[in-house]
């Protein structure tokens, strides 16, 4: 756990020595949960928005890009259920005045039963060693059944209280369950209240005029509200799908963790409108895609698995998560639902206007049902950056610090470096970044010893380093450095761009993805 801990907090002040992330308004101390993206950040995010939207919209006939406002009609909210829904159960200690979700503090601590469980198990596997079997002693032992048998009652106990909105009842139970404040170490609870997680503001400069309207919390209303204009204006016909990256904003009870839980974050989602009766089929469909997506950059396969909720959203009948290892441990990473017909039926009711799909085929009109994807771009920034990040002991014992970005992410894809910063090798080096610029994001770099800015490099994940030297003013020849591997080659100028191209070029990850869509 404390490895792990370590881990994030290398990562956090990486990210802002280098440029990646820095904390919102730092000068004056920040703001909780705001972050800015960097000179490098900000090219690393673009990158992976670009990958989302080739695999997704450009590859794709039969699926089109919007870019919605972030302000909404205000009905648009309560169709969607979000003002009356789209709640966290709060509560507060008296006496550390800090504030917690009573769902987070329920989970937390059947986490702290499961461990014991673990520990138990852990215990006989020391006392009987070979001859240990955990599955018969996890079904036999009664320290295991009890702490077993504590957790179904507590998981029981909050699925009720939370469907039935039943807050007396969620506090009774972290009563009953002796729950203290980490911080206080006290059981001086309020009562629990519910906490509408949507923003709001308000519109028109005439203080009678003024109306509440809200920051979205999702992309996703954005799309079901244009869902006739795009469907009429782009012909489309059904299996289709609309897509869209932007900003969505929650006012998140408890936001840690760096980018991974954010107030103000950036999502990357898309709507696939299919006949009713089809969307388990293309459910299935898109969760295979979007794994296949994600497993193309590379980061390792092991650090991708799907979590299959149980309990449903209102509006879902399937849906599952794409959980990534990050430094704190497997969490949710992208959502795949299928919402069946629910949004599109919602603002037809609050509208009154049909949103219905004549099918040519059946003859019939129809609400289509839908299937989401819906991704965390800032979250997809720390599970790169985050699995990227190493730090290496060479062969010769020395150390460096590495982020093995996938080449099509990195923000610079080579670096030019002369050897001296005289005999016209810089303007050499300058020369052959004019002749790559229109392709590649290139930089320069002249200053300290090769070895030192080979170290800048690698931390920067910039994939290759061409370095100029006295021979390329003779024969036009200049070696470049691998960042993952180290080595070196002394090859000719025309045939950099070639080189560089084969491997940071983003034809390369969505050849995968290409290929696992036609075996899907
Ligand atoms: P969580 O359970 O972690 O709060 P969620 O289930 O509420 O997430 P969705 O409503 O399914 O999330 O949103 C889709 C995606 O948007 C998530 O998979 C995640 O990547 C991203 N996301 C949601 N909330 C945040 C946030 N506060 N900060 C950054 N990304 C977020």
């Amino acid at each position: 756990m404390e490895q792990r801990e370590d881990k994030l907090k290398e990562v956090i002040s990486h990210a802002k020595e280098y440029g990646f992330v820095f904390p919102s308004s730092e000068i004056y101390d920040g703001l909780a949960a705001t972050y800015d993206y960097g000179q490098l950040g900000s090219e690393l995010k673009n990158n992976i928005k670009t990958y989302w939207w080739k695999a997704m919209v450009q590859m794709h006939e039969n699926i089109v890009g919007i870019d919605a406002s972030i302000f909404m009609h205000p009905t648009t909210w309560k169709a969607s259920g979000h003002v009356d829904a789209f709640n966290d159960p709060l509560i507060d200690n008296k006496d550390s005045k800090k504030r917690y979700r009573a769902d987070v503090l329920l989970e937390e601590h059947i986490e702290k039963i499961r461990q014991k469980i673990e520990k138990e198990v852990e215990k006989g596997l020391k006392r009987f060693g070979d001859a240990f079997d955990a599955d018969q002693f996890r079904a036999t032992n009664p320290n295991v059944l009890r702490n077993a048998e504590k957790i179904t009652y507590i998981e029981d106990k909050m699925r009720v209280t939370l469907e039935n909105n039943d807050l007396e009842g969620l506090k009774n139970l972290i009563e009953e369950l002796e729950i203290v404040c980490p911080i206080s170490g006290s059981k001086n609870w309020t009562d629990v209240r519910q906490f509408n997680l949507m923003f709001s503001t308000e519109m028109g400069s005439v203080a009678g005029d003024a109306s509440t309207i809200y920051l979205r919390p999702e992309t996703a209303q954005g799309i079901f509200v244009n869902f006739l204009n795009v469907q009429k204006s782009g012909r489309m016909k059904i299996p289709f799908g609309i897509a869209q990256i932007g900003k969505a904003f929650r006012n998140e009870i408890i936001a840690r963790q760096f980018i991974f839980r954010m107030r103000e974050f950036e999502q990357m989602e898309m709507q696939f409108f299919v006949r009713p009766g089809e969307e388990m089929k293309w459910y299935e469909y898109w969760k295979n895609t979007r794994i296949q997506w994600h497993k193309a950059l590379g980061l390792g396969e092991q650090h991708y698995r799907f979590h299959d909720h149980i309990k449903l959203a209102h509006y879902a009948n399937a849906a599952a998560d794409i959980e990534f290892n990050f430094p704190m441990g497997f969490k949710e990473l992208e959502g795949i639902h299928s919402r069946t017909d629910f949004d599109l039926k919602q603002h037809e009711q609050f509208s009154g206007k049909k949103l219905q799909y004549f099918d040519p085929e059946l003859n019939q009109n129809y609400v289509p049902y839908v299937i989401e994807t819906s991704v965390g771009l800032d979250r997809m920034f720390l599970a790169v950056l985050s699995a990227s990040h190493k730090n290496e002991v060479l062969e010769d014992g020395s150390e460096r610090v590495v982020l093995n970005l996938p080449p099509a992410l990195a923000p610079y894809k080579v670096a030019v470096m002369p050897l001296t910063k005289k005999d016209g090798l810089p303007e050499k080096a300058r020369e052959i970044i004019d002749g790559l610029k229109f392709d590649f994001l290139c930089t320069y770099d002249e200053k300290d010893s090769i070895g030192k800015r080979y170290r800048r490099q690698d931390a920067i994940g910039t994939p290759f380093s061409v370095t100029v030297d006295h021979q390329t003013l003779e024969d036009n020849t200049v070696t470049i450095r691998d960042r993952d591997t180290m080595q070196q080659e002394r090859i000719a100028i025309a045939d950099l761009h070639r080189l560089i191209d084969q491997k940071v070029n983003l034809r390369t990850l969505l050849t995968v993805n290409t290929m696992s869509e036609v075996n899907n």
